[in-house]
This record gives structure tokens, sequence and C-alpha cells, in this order.
């Protein structure tokens, strides 16, 4: 059977290259990179390599960043790390549960928390970021692109005001890396998460960039590992493949692979969504990440097609969560006030550079079908009234 993969957000493969690189690196060249002998000195140059290969891609220098465990570890570093108790955090209510998680367990720890609310197209204003600056906010952390929509967040202008305020800026860069440019100093960020398996490179292995200068106290106690920022035995194979996956997704940005790719993105949402009917894209009319549609399909409930899809062999993810037993709409749509309904009713779709034109010519002749069959199946969809729409 077909299978078709469009749940990059999720996780990506990696590349050939990317395994490629990383082989050696479980076999002949295994040295700890803390070892003085020529074994450890050969893991010593390909972690420093591969650490100027990150720093290259974000453009900043090779000390700045530090290698960790993925998205949310980088996340926790950068919240616990940034802030002391007596502090005031300002999040947003769409952040990845790695950001949301962690700032609640701040607010039970003595820290001041305020979760900035989106509008309806799941995009943050910088002047609420603006307004809620405190005298003891320390930290702003606003992610650059949303996981589930695709949502741009205003982030370079969020910078600007963090810096004009003496407040550090954090931003989860995860979903942003590989799609489009990062420039930290553009961001003007003091922080900066990546997570390798969204780029192609292994999952358990990320990256925070840390400014100089830039205090953060580390999560870990032991050795002096990552200039005693993250205490452990670094991830040899993992960091060598990160640092491949990016260098190959700098050069695949300078050489505009994306823009390719944006356009079977369109493609696909308008045909399904023409094709489909009571069905519609959200975050449409922000500016997004060229390869994320989350589509509604409204009577229907979204595991069940996502299911349904898989069978067919299409996978994608559903925006709900499931919270001890019971499906719960996705915290970032429920944000953008989107009824709950819809919100169930909702899929995202995610493609990477290895998605072809036939994969998207496959989702568009099955999805409707799918839906049309659910729907068919459904009692309500026969006596049903439209679902009310967005409110602004
Ligand atoms: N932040 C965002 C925006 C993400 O999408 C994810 C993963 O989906 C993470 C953080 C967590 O990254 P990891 O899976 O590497 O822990």
């Amino acid at each position: 059977m077909r299978r078709v993969y469009m749940d990059a957000n999720a996780t990506t493969p990696l590349l050939p290259e990317v395994f490629e690189a990383m082989r050696p690196y479980y076999t002949e060249r295994f040295g700890n990179a803390s070892s003085v002998h020529s074994f450890g000195q050969q893991a010593r140059g390909a972690v420093e390599q591969a650490r100027m290969a990150v720093a290259a891609f974000l453009h900043c220098r090779p000390a700045e960043i530090v290698f960790t465990s993925g998205g949310t570890e980088s996340d926790n570093l950068a919240l616990f790390g940034a802030t002391k108790p007596g502090d005031h955090l300002i999040t947003t209510q769409i952040e990845h549960h790695a950001v949301i998680h962690a700032a609640e367990r701040l607010a039970q720890c003595g820290r001041e928390v305020t979760f900035l609310p989106v509008n309806a197209e799941g995009a943050v204003d910088p002047e609420d970021v603006r307004q809620a600056i405190q005298p003891n906010t320390r930290l702003i952390s606003v992610m650059m692109a949303n996981n589930e929509t695709g949502a741009m967040q205003p982030v370079a202008e969020i910078g600007a005001i963090a810096a004009e305020a003496g407040v550090q800026f954090h931003t989860d860069a995860v979903q942003a890396a590989g799609k489009l440019p990062l420039d930290v100093e553009n961001i003007g960020c003091h922080l900066l998460s990546i997570s390798g398996h969204k780029i192609h490179a292994p999952q358990g292995i990320g990256v925070l960039f840390v400014r100089k200068d830039t205090k953060i106290e580390p999560l870990f106690y032991g050795g002096t590992h990552e200039r005693q920022r993250r205490a452990g035995t670094e991830n040899l194979a993992g960091i060598v493949g990160l640092g491949k996956a990016a260098e190959l997704a700098r050069k695949g940005i300078e050489e505009g692979v994306p823009k390719n790719l944006s356009a079977l993105r369109d493609r696909m949402e308008r045909e399904i969504v023409e094709r489909v009917g009571d069905a519609g894209a959200h975050s449409q009319q922000a500016a997004r990440v060229w390869n994320t549609t989350n589509l509604w399909f409204d009577h229907l409930e979204g595991e069940a097609l996502v299911i349904s899809l898989d069978l067919k062999g299409l996978a994608v993810s559903g925006g709900s969560a499931c919270a001890s037993g019971a499906s719960e709409p996705s915290h970032v749509l429920t944000a953008m006030r989107v009824p709950a309904a819809r919100a169930r009713a909702s899929l995202r779709f995610s493609l990477s550079k290895m998605t072809t034109a036939e994969d998207v010519d496959f989702a568009v002749e099955i999805v409707p079908k799918a839906v049309a069959k659910l729907r068919e199946l459904s009692p309500h969809y026969a006596n049903r009234s439209p679902v009310a729409s967005v409110s602004s």
C-alpha cells in the first residue's frame, strides 16, 4: 500500500546524508569528547565542527551554542535557567506544552507568569507584550512559528520591545528552523530553541542558543560540559547529525527550496477545501510557515478522520489531545476562539522537503472521500446546523 507522510511538524525522517555523517560515530569514532586521548580528541573535533555548522545556521558564535536533548529541554533550560523566584515571565497561550507546562510549573515555584492571548488568526500582538511588561519582568518567551497552525509570530518586533525594556527574550524556533532563515541578530533574542528531529536530524538532540553574557542556571549538575551550561556526556552521533542537518537546511533555504513547497501546500489546501465543503483552513490570513496547513472539516470527529486516512495510507495529525480518555480541543485553536466542535474536527497536514506533487495529489484524492464517508455515517450530519463561526 502507498504510504504518504504529512506529519513533518511531529517529526521528520533522517536525510541519507545525515545518517551517513553519523554512522562512523556509532562505530569506530566512538570516543568521549571529554577524554584526553586521540579517540576523545576525534570526538571533540566532531562536536566543535557541528557547533560551527549550527552557529552558521543561526548566525551566532559557536560559543553561544548549547547542545541539549531536544526542544523540550532547550525550552525548559531557557525558562527555568533565566528566571528566579520573584521574577515575572511573559509568554503566550499558544506555546508548545514544553513552554506552557514549564511556565505553569514556574508559577508554582514563585514566578509570576502572564499568558498573553492571540487574535483569531493565531498571532500575538506585540503591543500586548509591551503592555504586559512590569518592573520585575525578567523574561519574554514567544514562539517563532506555531506547531499546529504554522502562524508566525512577530518576534523581531517583540525582540525590539524586549531590548527597549531591558528584558531577556527567548523564542522557541523549533517549527521555524529549516523553513525560514534564522538570524538571532534580526530576531533580537537572548535565547532560542531548536530541535534536531524537526530538521531531518535524529530525535533526542537539540540546541539552546544562549547569547554571550546571558546568565542561565543549568538544569543539571555534573561535569563542566557545554561551558557549565549543560552537564552530561555529549550525544556525539546526534550532535554530528544535527550539524549536518543544519548545514543542509541552511543551503536549502539559500537555494529557495521552501518557495516551491509553499505552492504545493497552497494547492493542497485550496483543492481539499473546495472539494469537501463545510471546511476551511485556520490562520489562512496570517503569515505562516510554508509547510503547515490546519484544516477543519465540520460535522465529524478529527480523530476518526486521522484513523480513516491512516488506513488509506495518509499520515496526518489531529488537533486534539487525549486527556483522561476524553478528547480535549487543542489549546491553540481554543486560544484563537475556534468553537470546540470545530477544533475537534481539525487536522494538521505538515509537509517536508521530501513531499512531492504526487503526494499532494494523493491527499487531494483521498481526503474528500474519507470526509464524505464519515459524514455519511454521522447521524448528526443530515440534521446539521451551521457551526458558529470564529468570533473575532
Ligand atoms: N517546541 C515546539 C514548537 C515543538 O513543535 C516541539 C515538538 O513538537 C517542541 C518544542 C519539543 O521538541 P522535542 O520534541 O525536541 O522535545
